[in-house]
């Protein structure tokens, strides 16, 4: 099921009723066409059958309560997992999965492990979102980003991707601004170059996580395909057409990536305008442990002495494997 399956549900119906049954869909959130009153009761009776809005989610929450994981079951009994970070500023972030598994196989990385079993629909994607906004609408909160950072490579399903990002940008429905979207990367070049012809300005991260070939080749096995230099080819060109900050996500794991040689070569290639490094603490997925504190300091300290723009990610939900990485679909 699509969201463009509507125009035929619709087809003999007035023209007011797509933005209406939109505005019921993505801004008073039902969950249920029961509750669409204002519908008249045979069309109800037909959405009901045709255009299903519930979401089979079992939530999570984390400790600390800034963060909630939900495992998401789809018809076909795939199972896939969206994050939900807030902020203390009324931030609210959804990380979407856009995949089920991942066919990259970046060796620290848990969804990596499971291979490919399928790309998710753009209706799947926006029900990730609708899942979380329903929820925040209860606490007078709305979804303020959203981020493709949990399951999936999204440059390897593209085209479900810009759709997915289409509907929730449509301002007849969800109203979600083209600056508050993110698409993180692991590199696939094919992706960037369409993304910086697209006409929305949404955000560009790639992850990097390695400051020379041979180590990131041994990291991702896409760098054989599209190494740095192509890579950051790539990413100059696309920030050439669309003047945008990019980010660069850098895993740090202790012993693999962290020495202070990685850092000051990361630090020649990162030192340039409109990128800006992003520094992530590795959470353990089983192979790899993370850096120390100290060594994390050490290595962030080096890359702003020489001049790159860079952050720490502050990481949410490890206690409740809600974490960047650690999203594999299961309890
Ligand atoms: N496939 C895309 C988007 C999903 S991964 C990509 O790779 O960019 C989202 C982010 O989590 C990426 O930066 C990824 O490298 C990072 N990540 C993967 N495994 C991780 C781990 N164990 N700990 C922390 N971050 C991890
Ligand atoms: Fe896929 Fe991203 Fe994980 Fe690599 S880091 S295996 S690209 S989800």
């Amino acid at each position: 099921m699509e969201l463009k399956n509507l125009a035929d549900i619709l087809a003999d119906q007035p023209s007011f009723r797509l933005k209406q049954i939109k505005q019921l869909i993505f801004k008073d959130l039902i969950a249920d066409w029961s509750l669409a009153t204002t519908l008249p009761k045979d069309l109800r009776e037909q959405l009901k059958q045709n255009f299903d809005l519930t979401i089979n989610a079992e939530l999570n929450f984390s400790g600390q309560n800034q963060t909630s994981k939900a495992l998401v079951t789809f018809n076909d009994e795939s199972k896939i997992e969206t994050v939900l970070m807030s902020h203390a500023d009324n931030r609210h972030t959804i990380c979407v999965s856009c995949q089920v598994g991942c066919p990259m196989g970046c060796a620290f990385c848990a969804t990596g492990k499971l291979g490919l079993k399928r790309n998710l629909t753009s209706w799947e994607i926006v029900l990730q979102v609708l899942l979380f906004a329903r929820y925040l609408k209860e606490k007078e909160q709305k979804v303020t980003n959203v981020v493709f950072m949990g399951m999936g490579e999204p440059m390897n399903n593209f085209a479900n991707v810009i759709e997915a990002i289409e509907t929730l940008h449509d301002p007849d429905g969800f109203n979600l601004g083209a600056r508050h979207f993110s698409i993180s990367t692991c590199g696939l070049i094919p992706g960037i170059e369409k993304l910086s012809n697209y006409s929305l300005e949404v955000n560009l991260a790639i992850s990097l996580h390695a400051p020379n070939n041979q180590l990131r080749s041994e990291l991702m096995p896409v760098n054989n395909a599209f190494p740095l230099e192509k890579l950051l080819a790539a990413v100059d060109s696309y920030i050439k057409k669309t003047n945008r900050k990019v980010m660069f996500e850098y895993l740090l794991i202790d012993g693999v990536n962290d020495t202070i040689e990685n850092a000051k070569e990361l630090a020649v290639l990162m030192k340039k305008p409109l990128y800006f490094v992003n520094l992530i603490v590795y959470n353990p997925t089983g192979n790899f442990k993370p850096s120390s504190s100290g060594r994390v300091k050490k290595f962030k300290e080096i890359l702003e002495k020489s001049g790159v723009d860079v952050t720490q990610r502050y990481s949410f939900g490890q206690d409740i494997k809600a974490a960047c990485g650690q999203l594999a679909g299961k309890q």
